[in-house]
């Protein structure tokens, strides 16, 4: 899996929301943090998070 900004590899994440734990994959470069229904989407041309859908910013470094 690659990052969608810097094609960085990605890992998955275990992320505790308001909706409870769930699976995401985080980019190592940097930092970037997206959720399974964006990951579902990357197949799809010009996808929800082409277009500020869900699409997660954390502030780690
Ligand atoms: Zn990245």
């Amino acid at each position: 899996m690659r990052c969608l900004r810097c094609r960085g590899m990605m890992v998955e994440e275990r992320v505790f929301t308001m909706e409870g734990g769930i699976a995401m994959a985080r980019c190592v470069c940097c930092g970037d943090l997206i959720d399974p229904v964006v990951i579902r989407n990357r197949s799809v041309p010009c996808s929800a998070e082409a277009r500020g859908g869900r699409h997660y910013r954390l502030g780690i470094a």
